[in-house]
């Protein structure tokens, strides 16, 4: 070891071309680009966030780095400090966090400069800052580099001035520069909004030189960055500078067409105009949303349920939201929803909830349909039977107009001005381009014809999930399972059950017809029989609440459902499976059948027994923890596999979901006892983990058997790696979420596997 090691460089001058952005951050590190690039930066030099960290541990900066360098300024600029220069001392985060940190201008002595200095590093740790990073997740160690650059003087005359600019339109994504300039001005002069600036095409009036040399500047550091860049510019008595360049922050619309457009200029390769874009993005892109909300306040905040935006008249029960919607949209308003009002949610363009989490029924509904909704809503108080909803003092009445932001999880009072998200080609494109490089397939979940229609429109393969227990909903089919139920006899049984092969043989139909030749799942029956006989409609009859008492559960989740239902009532299954038989026969379809909650091949050995004539492929779906650690010899046994990420999560953490999120799931996001919730977010090290070992075992036994996803997670992006590193053949998830998957899938393929499911974490 040698005796005494030279201290590693701490200070670097933009000229140096050394432009690591964990030294230097990125501000730092993009004026050492701009400068290696002959662009005009005022010149400078960067105290390291190395430096910063000595600085946090000492309390010492280095001194003598700083002099050299500030002397080597002053012979580039052929002026000294505090004769002829002055200099700004900015910070320089390796994460942008903009306006959160502090900046000090006109510095002009080297006391002022050594204070300012320790301010700047100071300020990485002022309140605002600390917040920012809370709130978007950026970690407290990285620490801030401090720039001291040479003053311009925006404000020394007409021809002089400073600007703020986009190389695209950051709402639109258009190709044209859109920004703003302030003749006779410093730069904080535009942000403080005292004086109102001017458009861009002023500056090429005033001075064309100037413009064009802009603009030639700036696309330039666009193709070079390969994004589209956010400028600040200053302009000294006709010269101009550029003192700063970053990627712009855009909405998911222009996000789109940036990156198509810059890939059909050829400026961006596919893959990079696949990772320019953000699946949330595209998420934002699909749903209609509120033009600049800013601008309002709102009456009432809750859970943001399901995402989009829309105006409505208030309504407060099913009937009633029936008969309105047909004179335009309406609002279901309830204290909570249950599955009875599913006619009513169906009816209203967006729901409002004052109880509920993000699992409830409500929230559920309404994001597999597409539609906004706010739950949990605990400050409203809704009244169903007087029609009122009362907020504090306010009150709103029925016929009333509000509008429901579910992405935010506010309520307005009145109609606001919307953005809708139509679909454009450009999204098309890109997804097109994604689709050819994922892995991954993406199907949908779909219960009903114009699901099925939905998920098409949106690019969907094939349907995952369709489950069956919407067909025992409607007045007919809830008579006839019913009297399934109650029956003494076997006759009686018989009847009711072929009722039922009639009505869900016209469901069928209409779905197959819809499907067209796409494949789909059909999930049987996973409810339990009593959820047939709700207290309110057996009350006063003494064999009904006989039956009821009878078929009762202390945890029917964990109860008589699913496949342990149809071991005891076989005749369940095969009716489906029959209606299922009658309707190919009449519109052909390429139909599976998915058995739930399997934990054993004996259950499917012994379902298969009575549905195999059927000649359907027969799969199970793979949601308790057994059935992940069987999966060889289940593989063996059927023909497909169907991970139900949902309660498998609810089995690995044995958390109930609608319980841990009512309660506790909260207070372990907030202290990080969790960091994120397992049922947003597929929980890599549980459950992939678990998953990764199914999939193993099912491949060996049976190589080829296909496997997808259709839990809620098949549709989230951080999830769908995960899946994609598990090696599932395919995830399904709501059509609303299939744009963002497919992107999803491609960004997974790119990225590669990033060691999601290494053993060691
Ligand atoms: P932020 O990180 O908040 O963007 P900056 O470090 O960019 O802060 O500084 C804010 C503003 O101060 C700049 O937009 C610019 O107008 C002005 N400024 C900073 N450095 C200089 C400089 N060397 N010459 C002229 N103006 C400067
Ligand atoms: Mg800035
Ligand atoms: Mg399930």
């Amino acid at each position: 070891m040698a005796e005494s090691q030279p201290e590693a460089r701490q200070v670097y001058g933009f000229g140096e071309g050394f432009e690591d952005r964990n030294q230097l951050g990125n501000k730092g590190a993009n004026l050492v680009t701009m400068t290696r690039l002959g662009l005009p930066v005022p010149p400078g030099f960067v105290v390291s966030i190395d430096a910063f960290h000595r600085f946090a541990d000492t309390g010492e900066l280095p001194g003598s780095d700083i002099d050299r360098e500030l002397a080597l300024l002053e012979s580039t600029t052929g002026r000294s400090l505090g004769n002829g220069l002055s200099v700004s001392v900015r910070s320089s985060g390796p994460v942008s966090m903009p306006g959160m940190m502090d900046t000090v201008l006109n510095v002009a002595d080297r006391e002022t400069l050594l204070r300012s200095i320790r301010d700047i590093l100071g300020s990485w740790n002022v309140d605002r800052a600390i917040a920012y990073r809370d709130l978007n997740g950026i970690s407290h160690d990285l620490g801030t580099a401090a720039v001291v650059q040479a003053m311009v003087m925006g404000n020394v005359g007409a021809n002089s001035g400073t600007g703020v600019l986009f190389t695209r339109d950051p709402n639109t994504g258009e190709d044209e520069l859109f920004g703003e300039y302030l003749a006779n001005a410093q730069g904080e002069d535009i942000v403080s909004g005292t004086r109102t600036p001017e458009p861009l095409s002023w500056l090429a009036e005033q001075q064309p030189d100037v413009y064009a040399e802009l603009y030639r500047h700036v696309k330039d550091l666009e193709a070079y960055f390969r994004d589209m860049q956010d400028i600040e510019f200053t302009v000294e008595e006709g010269t101009l500078y550029i003192l700063q360049t970053r990627s712009g922050k855009r909405t998911g619309q222009a996000a789109v067409r940036i990156a198509v457009e810059m890939m059909r200029e050829g400026l961006i390769r596919r893959d990079e105009a696949l990772m320019n874009v953000t699946p949330d993005q595209v998420r934002s892109f699909l749903h209609s949303r509120i033009d600049r909300p800013e601008r309002f306040l709102p009456v009432l905040s809750g859970l943001a349920a399901a995402p989009g935006a829309v105006s409505g008249r208030i309504v407060f029960d099913n009937a009633d939201a029936r008969n309105q919607a047909q004179r335009g949209p309406i609002i279901l308003v309830r204290p909570e929803t249950i599955p009875d009002d599913i006619q009513g949610i169906a009816a209203a363009a967006g729901v409002l909830t004052a109880r509920g989490g993000l699992s409830s029924h409500a929230a559920i509904v309404t994001r597999a349909m597409g539609k906004p909704c706010v739950c949990g809503a605990e400050d409203a108080d809704v009244d169903p039977v007087n029609g009122v909803l009362r907020v504090g003092d306010a009150e709103f009445k029925r016929g009333d107009v509000i509008t429901v932001d579910g992405t935010s999880g506010h309520i307005y009072s009145g109609e606001l001005p919307l953005i809708s998200g139509e679909p454009t080609g450009e999204l098309e494109e890109l997804l097109e381009i994604a689709d050819g490089v994922r892995r991954l397939g993406v199907w949908a979940n779909a219960d009903t014809p114009e699901m099925v229609a939905l998920a098409q429109g949106f690019g969907a393969e094939g349907i995952g999930l369709l489950r069956t227990e919407r067909q025992f909903s409607s007045p007919e089919s809830l008579a006839a399972i019913r009297r399934f139920i109650l029956s003494d006899t076997d006759a009686e049984r018989t009847e009711a059950l072929g009722d039922l092969r009639n009505l869900q043989r016209e469901d069928f139909i209409k779905i197959f017809r819809q499907l067209d030749g796409m494949p789909v799942i059909v999930r049987l029956l996973d409810i339990p029989l009593h959820e047939f006989l709700p207290e309110s409609m057996v009350t006063g009859d003494a064999r009904s609440e006989h039956r009821r008492e009878e078929l009762a559960e202390i945890n029917p989740m964990m109860g008589h459902r699913g496949v342990r239902l149809a071991i005891s009532f076989p005749e369940l299954y095969r009716m489906q499976v029959d209606a299922i038989q009658d309707a190919k026969a009449l519109v052909d379809a390429r139909v599976s059948v998915m058995i739930p909650q399997v934990i054993t091949r004996q259950e499917a050995i012994e379902i298969k027994s009575h549905i195999n004539h059927s000649g359907l492929r027969i799969g199970v779906m793979i949601e308790t923890v057994r059935a992940c650690m069987r999966a060889g010899r289940l593989a063996e046994t059927v023909d497909f596999f169907s991970f139900g990420t949902n309660d498998l999560t609810q089995a690995v953490f044995s958390f109930s979901r609608e319980d841990a999120e009512k309660e506790f799931l909260t207070t372990y996001l907030d202290k990080g006892v969790l960091e994120d919730n397992p049922f947003e977010v597929l929980d890599a090290k549980g459950v992939g983990r678990l998953m990764d070992t199914a999939v193993y075992w099912a491949r060996r036994a049976s190589p080829t058997i296909e496997m997808g996803v259709c839990g809620e997670h098949g549709g989230e992006p951080r999830s769908i790696a995960i899946l994609h590193a598990v090696g599932v053949n395919y995830v399904s998830c709501s059509p609303f979420r299939v744009p963002v998957a497919r992107l999803a899938a491609a960004q997974a393929t790119i990225q590669g596997d990033v060691g999601l499911l290494a053993t060691t974490a």
